[in-house]
């Protein structure tokens, strides 16, 4: 990529929705991040995007779905059979990719309030809305695909189509939809990969994500006047 070539921006903001802003499932400091993010998306970029986690009742990442488990612990989830036999795959392959999987309160399922974008002026500001974890069996933190390649949306075809060169990312949250989604938009190798830390908050305030995000090639931004400086606004 020649340093000459023009930028084309694009924004992905990840799960800006009731439950992991004030609902069931809630980020510390949730609602500090709205205005931020609102801020971010004035910004002129090229091409907006959005993820929204999209469960239906009974889902595999829910504590309620498995009898005797406990909010927050950890089980193994296993490939569908129905997915991993129409990828070409067999029983063997399902049982060599068990997962960990945390076990979390209900939350964003299909259709409920929780489920919505934090505020509705926030619904026709994109471009297009990737829905993820909609597989009651797959569980999905990142927009661009399940962790075992089952379910992948069609985000990077957009982003390529666009020919976008640098894809700035904020939302929650930042230890896990926002961290796995900037993983893999950076392993695509097609655009430089931004996350913007005053558009994220986290599950957990160690910060941890910050540092596996810089060792996976994921510039970080700390500000949103920074941004603009990049964007050249
Ligand atoms: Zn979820």
């Amino acid at each position: 990529m020649a340093e000459t070539q023009t930028p084309v921006n694009a924004l992905l903001v990840v799960d800006m929705q009731v439950d992991f802003i004030t609902g069931s499932l809630a980020v510390p400091d949730g609602p500090s991040v709205i205005d931020p993010v609102k801020e971010i998306i004035k910004l002129p970029f090229h091409a907006r995007y959005a993820s929204k986690d999209w469960h239906p009742r009974g889902h595999i990442s829910f504590a309620s779905t498995h009898p005797g488990k406990a909010l927050f612990e950890l089980t193994t989830i296993h490939p569908p059979q129905h997915l991993a036999i129409a990828n070409g795959q067999n029983a063997q392959w399902i049982a060599e990719h068990g997962l960990e999987q945390v076990l979390w309160p209900d939350h964003c399922i299909q259709g409920t309030l929780g489920a919505q974008l934090v505020d509705p002026l926030l619904e026709d500001q994109f471009d297009a809305i990737m829905l993820k974890g909609t597989d009651p069996g797959v569980e999905s933190y990142s927009a661009f695909k399940d962790p075992w390649g089952l379910l992948i949306s069609n985000l990077e075809g957009l982003l390529r189509e666009k020919g976008v060169t640098d894809l700035y990312i904020v939302g929650v949250a930042g230890d896990y939809c926002v961290k796995e989604s900037a993983i893999d938009a950076a392993k695509a190798c097609a655009w430089k990969t931004w996350v913007v830390r005053e558009g994220v908050r986290s599950v957990s305030t160690e910060g941890k994500e910050w540092d596996i995000l810089k060792s996976a090639g994921v510039g970080i931004i700390d500000t949103i006047s920074e941004l603009k400086a990049r964007l050249g606004v």
